[in-house]
């Protein structure tokens, strides 16, 4: 048997033949061991001897420390003198530790899972109620943390696509509209300045007449690619409806957003986009408007953007307008 020094068994344990304990203990499907109060291994099981390559005879006897450099010496130390000291279970899942040993796992390629993970159990071992040893256990639960990671994986990847507009791989109208409620009240609470844009492609009906609805998608797909790559990280560039953008600008007066305005405009009109060969000219009208002090709801300034994207329109197309405001 794989032990050295294990106290007798107290006189009430029930009357199991010792080789049919140990032939259990050898066969079970998970590591048991055995520390003394100096870390001393005094039971390494055949789990153990299998995945760590070291053989019971090799370790017992010795601190634990000594063919295992690199356990986390600090904690282990800490939490097996608890268990002496407390004399009650202590537990390691791997979601705070994920392994203990330096284990290779039996899986095939695991996106992310480098060794075993495991789940450890430390119980105190008493003899008239003092913890004489602890006994760890060490559970392979390789499998429940490589699904959880698959199950995290399509959650962010579905969480991805629900914010994402399908046609344009911008965020869309809902994702744009839930940070524009969260800068919004952030605005509220702690004032500061903080503008949007509206832009509208221009006559865009005639494009998809004139080149077709499939030469439209990617004009409308390579629109928002340029405008994609000249706004700032922390602005929030979303498609608002068909071939209408908005742009979230935080943190910014009405006078920078102008600018801002004027930089999409001319990112969209400047150059034509190629289609299949043919050239399609297209130009942008853009509305902005700020937040104003009073209003009760970020709906107003989407309105006011949408009006001053309807003047941009009205006084001739391919120009910015701010709506400056005139209530009182
Ligand atoms: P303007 O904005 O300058 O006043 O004229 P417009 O022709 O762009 O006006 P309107 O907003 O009335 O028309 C927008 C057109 O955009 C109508 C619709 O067929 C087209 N559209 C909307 N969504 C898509 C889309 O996903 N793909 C394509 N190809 N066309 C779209
Ligand atoms: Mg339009
Ligand atoms: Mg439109």
């Amino acid at each position: 048997m794989n032990t050295r020094d294990l106290p007798a068994p107290p006189p009430s344990t029930p009357a199991l033949p010792l080789s049919l304990s140990d032939l259990v203990v050898e066969r079970v499907g998970f590591g048991i061991f055995v520390l003394d109060r100096d870390m001393n291994v005094l039971m390494w099981n055949r789990f153990m001897q299998d995945h760590s390559g070291v053989a019971a005879a090799d370790v017992i006897g010795r601190p634990v420390f000594e063919r295992f450099a690199d356990l986390p010496r600090a904690w282990l130390t800490r939490k097996v003198e608890s268990v002496f000291q407390l004399g009650s279970f202590a537990f390691s899942s791997w979601e705070q530790r994920p392994y203990l040993f330096r284990f290779d796992h039996d899986r095939p390629i695991t996106g992310g899972v480098d060794y075993m993970q495991q789940d450890c159990t430390f119980m105190p071992l008493m003899r008239e109620r003092e913890v004489i040893a602890v006994c760890v256990t060490v559970s392979d639960v390789t499998h429940v943390s490589v699904m959880q990671r698959e199950r995290e994986d399509a959650v962010a990847r579905l969480r991805e696509y629900a914010d994402r507009d399908g046609l344009t791989g911008i965020a869309n109208r809902r994702f744009f509209e839930g940070r524009l409620a969260d800068e919004f009240a952030r605005w509220q609470r702690y004032g500061g300045e903080m503008s949007m844009l509206l832009f509208d492609l221009d006559h865009f009906k005639k494009i998809n007449d004139e080149f077709g609805h499939v030469a439209g998608d990617t004009v409308l797909r390579a629109m928002a690619q340029r405008v994609a790559q000249v706004v700032r990280k922390q602005d929030v560039f979303g498609r608002f409806g068909g071939e209408e953008f908005a742009l979230l600008l935080p943190c910014t007066p009405l006078d920078d957003a102008l600018h801002v305005a004027e930089k999409i405009r001319r990112t969209i009109g400047d150059a034509p986009v190629e289609v299949q060969g043919v050239v399609v000219p297209v130009t942008a009208s853009v509305g902005a408007a700020a937040a104003r002090p009073g209003a009760p709801d970020y709906e107003v300034m989407i309105n006011e953007a949408d009006a001053a994207l309807y003047r941009a329109k009205h006084q001739g197309r391919n120009r910015c307008v701010a709506l400056v405001h005139e209530l009182s």
